[in-house]
C-alpha cells in the first residue's frame, strides 16, 4: 500500500468510527473541530490522488444510517449535507465557484440563515394532513419518526389551508428538530441527578430523544423545530422528483419566499432568516448572528447562505453528498481537544483546596486557554480524568473553560492517578474534609500563607477597600517577603519597604502608601464584607450593617440574633459566630478598627429602605451574580423577592433564557428589568456587584 493510500484508509476507518458514535449512538467522542480536521485532511489527500477516491469513502456520503429498529423510509428526494467553510475568504471562494458555475458576474441574492444545531427530518404532509416524518439517515433512506414527531407541540399535523388551493396534495417539509438550550441544561442536571451520564449538547440530545423507541420519552423532551426548505411537492405520489422543479404552481421561485409560505402554512421558520440583496451582505449577517449566539434559546453552530433564486439552484446542482448553491459558514469551534500535562491544588482564601488542570494551551472559543477548574474529588470522578489525558475543553461565550469529558481512546500509557494531596500543599498543615462538602480545607487558617494571601487580596479587592496600586503579585511579594500576615499590616507598610519590591519604584510606593490611606475611610457593610467570613458576601455583609449598625454589636450578636438577619441562615449565622470566637481574627477586627473609620449608620426603620414595599421575581440566568446574591442585595435595600409573577410584583428581572415569566409579567403589563437594569439599579443605591 502506498504512503497515501495507508493514510487515507486510516482516516477513512477513523471517520467511520467517529461517524457511528456521533449518528448511531448520539455520543460523540471528540469535539466537531477535530472531526472537520481529519474529513479536511481526508478530502485533500483523495483531491491530490484522485484514483485513491472510492465510492464508499466518507467524504463522498452523507454520515448517518438508519437505525434498523425503526422502519425504514426512502426518501423520494435525498436529503443531503452542507459543505462547510470557516473564513471569509473561503465564503468569497464559494461564491466565486457559483458565479463561474453560472457564468455570470451579477451579485448573487442569497438567503441568509442560522445553521441550527441539531437534526434533520423530513415531514410529509397528504392532503394536508401529516402523515410520515424521517430522519436524514445515509441521505436516501432515513428512519420512520412519524410517532415521536408527533410529540413535537410546534409542528402542526395539519396544514392551514385547502390541498389543491392553498398548497399542492402532497408538501414534504425540511428542517431542523432541535432541544432549546434550557431543555438541554433541564435534561442534563436530570441525568446528573440521577447518576445518568447525559447528553454531550444539544444537538446530540435531539437527535436520541428523537430516535427514541417509546414516543412517550420524547413528549418529555421538549423538542422544537424550524422548517428550512422543500423536499417533494406534487399531486400524487407516482408523480417523479421533478415535480419539485422550477417554478411551481403553489411555490414561489425564491427560497426565502418559501419559507414565508411555509410559514403561513403554519411550520414555524427562524425569525433569524433574512434575504440578502448580494453576497456582500454574507458578513454582516454572519457576525451578527455570532454576536447574538449566546442570547439565543437554540444552540447554533454557524450561518448558511443559499443561493435564493431556485431556477439558478437547479442549474448548480448537487455534489456527491451537498448541493453547490448552500455553504454552510461556521463559527469558530467552542469544544476541542487538548491534553491535561498535570492537576495541581490551589488554598483559596477559605482554605478550600481545588484541583486545577494545567493543559496544553490551546485556542477554543477565542481564546487560548492553559488551565480549567475541577473543582474536586466528585467532579474527577465523574470525568474519569487522569493525568496526561486526552480531553475535550468548552469555552463558549464569557463561560469559563471547562472540561467535558475524557477521550479514553486516546489515553497514553504514561497516564496517571490524580492524588490529592493529604496536607496543605502550602503549608503542610492537617486538610479535613468536612461532612456534607465534596471539597477538602486546609485547617491552618491565616497561618497558611496562601489563605494569608488570598485573605489580603480580598480585603483590597475592589468590592471591599478597593486599595489602589495594591495588585495581587505584589501582595504575594509582600507575604512571601514577611512584610505582611495579615490586612493590619498593611497599614504599617513604608515607602522604602514598598519600593524594595519587584517592578516598583518610587511613584508606585507612594501610590500605594496614598491608596492604603484613603482605604482607611469605608462604611460598616465594606468593613465587614472585607473581613472575608465566609459565605458573607457584599449583600449579606450589607444586611448585617443595616440590621446590627455598629461592628460590636455584630461581634457579639448570638447565633439567633444573626439568624434574623434577611437572608442568614444557620449556616452563614454559624460562620460568624465562629469567625468572631477565633481569637487572631479578633486581633485583625481590632487592629483594623483602631484605624479605619466608617460613618455610623443611621438608624432607619424597614419603611425608610429605598426599596421598601417593592416586590421584585427574578427569572433565567444572571451572568454577573449568582441568583441568591441578587435576593440578598435587593432584600439589604428592602425589596421582598417573590417566587412568582402576580399582579402584585412590582418588577420582574429578567436574565438569560427567561421563560414563562417573562411572558407571564409582559401578559400583565410588569416592568421588566435586564440585568444591566438591575446592576444599575442596585449601584443607585450604593450596592454594587
Ligand atoms: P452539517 O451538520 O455540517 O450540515 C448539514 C446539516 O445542517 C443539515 O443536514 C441540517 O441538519 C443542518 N442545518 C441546520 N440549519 C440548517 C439550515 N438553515 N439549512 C439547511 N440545513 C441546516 O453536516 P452533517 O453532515 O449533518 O454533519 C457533519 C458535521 O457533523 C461535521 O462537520 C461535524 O461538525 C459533525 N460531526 C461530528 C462528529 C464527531 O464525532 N464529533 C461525527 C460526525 C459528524
Amino acid at each position: 500500500m502506498s504512503n497515501a493510500q495507508e493514510k487515507i484508509s486510516q482516516l477513512q476507518q477513523q471517520i467511520n468510527q467517529y461517524n457511528h458514535e456521533y449518528y448511531v449512538l448520539d455520543q460523540p467522542s471528540v469535539p466537531d473541530a477535530e472531526y472537520d480536521r481529519l474529513m479536511t485532511a481526508l478530502i485533500d489527500l483523495e483531491t491530490a490522488n484522485p484514483t485513491l477516491k472510492t465510492i464508499d469513502s466518507p467524504s463522498q456520503k452523507v454520515g448517518g444510517q438508519a437505525l434498523k429498529s425503526f422502519t425504514q423510509v426512502t426518501h423520494q428526494l435525498p436529503m443531503l449535507s452542507l459543505d462547510n467553510v470557516f473564513s471569509l475568504e473561503d465564503f468569497h471562494s464559494f461564491v466565486k465557484r457559483v458565479k463561474d458555475r453560472l457564468n455570470s458576474n451579477e451579485p448573487i441574492v442569497f438567503c441568509a440563515e442560522p445553521k441550527l444545531d441539531g437534526l434533520a427530518v423530513s415531514l410529509r404532509y397528504e392532503q394536508g394532513q401529516l402523515v410520515q416524518a424521517a430522519t436524514r439517515g445515509d441521505g436516501s433512506v432515513g428512519e420512520n419518526i412519524t410517532t415521536n414527531i408527533r410529540t413535537i407541540k410546534s409542528i402542526p399535523l395539519k396544514l392551514m389551508g385547502t390541498p389543491g388551493k392553498d398548497f399542492p396534495e402532497i408538501v414534504e417539509v425540511r428542517g431542523e428538530v432541535f432541544m432549546p438550550k434550557a431543555s438541554f441544561d433541564a435534561l442534563n442536571v436530570l441525568a446528573k441527578k440521577r447518576g445518568e451520564k447525559g447528553f454531550a449538547n444539544p444537538r446530540n440530545a435531539a437527535a436520541g430523544s428523537l430516535r427514541q423507541l417509546d414516543s412517550k420519552i420524547t413528549a418529555k423532551r421538549n423538542l422544537a423545530f424550524y422548517a428550512y426548505s422543500l423536499g417533494f411537492v406534487g399531486e400524487s405520489a407516482s408523480q417523479g422528483a421533478e415535480s419539485t422543479d422550477l417554478t411551481h404552481e403553489f411555490f414561489a421561485n425564491s427560497h426565502h419566499e418559501r419559507l414565508c409560505q411555509l410559514k403561513n402554512l403554519g411550520l414555524p421558520m427562524c425569525p433569524e432568516v433574512r434575504l440578502l440583496e448580494n453576497e456582500g451582505a454574507g458578513d454582516a449577517f454572519y457576525q451578527g448572528i455570532l454576536d447574538k449566539r449566546s442570547a439565543l434559546s437554540y444552540e447554533i453552530d454557524g450561518t448558511v447562505f443559499k443561493v435564493d433564486n431556485i431556477v439558478l439552484q437547479k442549474r448548480l446542482g448537487f455534489v456527491a453528498r451537498a448541493p453547490r448553491w448552500a455553504i454552510a459558514y461556521k463559527f469558530p469551534a467552542e469544544e476541542e481537544l487538548t491534553c491535561v500535562e498535570d492537576v495541581e491544588f490551589q488554598v483559596g482564601r477559605t482554605g478550600a483546596i481545588t484541583p486545577v488542570a494545567r493543559l496544553k494551551p490551546i485556542f477554543v472559543g477565542g481564546v487560548t486557554v492553559s488551565n480549567a477548574t475541577l473543582h474536586n474529588q466528585d467532579e474527577i470522578n465523574r470525568l474519569g480524568l487522569m493525568v496526561n489525558d486526552t480531553v475535550v475543553i468548552r469555552r463558549a461565550g464569557d463561560v469559563i473553560p471547562q472540561i467535558v469529558s475524557v477521550v479514553v481512546g486516546k489515553r497514553p500509557d504514561n497516564a496517571r492517578d490524580i492524588i490529592f494531596p493529604t496536607t496543605c500543599p502550602v503549608c503542610d498543615s492537617a486538610v479535613v474534609k468536612l461532612e456534607g462538602e465534596a471539597i477538602l480545607r486546609c485547617t491552618a487558617g491565616l497561618f497558611c500563607a496562601a489563605q494569608r494571601k488570598e485573605a489580603i487580596k480580598h480585603f483590597s479587592s475592589r468590592k471591599a477597600h478597593d486599595v489602589d496600586g495594591l495588585g495581587d503579585k505584589l501582595v504575594e511579594q509582600l507575604v512571601d517577603e514577611e512584610l505582611i500576615n495579615t490586612p493590619v499590616d498593611l497599614f504599617k507598610l513604608t515607602e522604602i519597604q514598598v519600593s524594595m519590591m519587584e517592578r516598583m519604584g518610587k511613584k508606585s510606593a507612594t501610590n500605594l502608601i496614598a491608596g492604603l490611606e484613603a482605604a482607611k475611610t469605608t462604611t460598616l457593610a465594606k468593613f465587614i464584607y472585607g473581613l472575608g467570613i465566609r459565605e458573607v458576601g457584599e449583600a449579606t455583609a450589607a444586611n448585617l450593617a443595616n440590621h446590627f449598625y455598629t461592628l460590636a454589636a455584630i461581634e457579639s450578636a448570638s447565633l439567633e440574633a444573626l439568624k434574623n438577619v434577611s437572608d442568614v441562615g444557620e449556616i452563614v449565622a454559624k460562620n460568624i459566630v465562629n469567625f468572631f470566637k477565633e481569637e487572631h481574627n479578633l486581633t485583625v477586627v481590632s487592629g483594623l478598627s483602631a484605624v479605619m473609620n466608617w460613618p455610623t449608620i443611621e438608624i432607619k426603620s424597614a419603611e425608610d429602605l429605598p426599596l421598601a414595599e417593592q416586590i421584585f421575581v427574578l427569572t433565567g440566568t444572571l451572568t454577573q451574580m449568582g441568583r441568591a446574591e441578587a435576593k440578598t442585595a435587593l432584600q439589604s435595600l428592602g425589596a421582598k423577592v417573590a417566587g412568582s409573577v402576580s399582579k402584585n410584583t412590582d418588577f420582574v428581572v429578567a436574565g438569560d433564557k427567561a421563560g414563562s415569566k417573562l411572558t407571564k409579567a409582559q401578559d400583565l403589563g410588569i416592568s421588566v428589568l435586564t440585568e444591566d437594569g438591575l446592576v444599575a439599579l442596585l449601584a443607585e443605591h450604593g450596592v454594587t456587584i
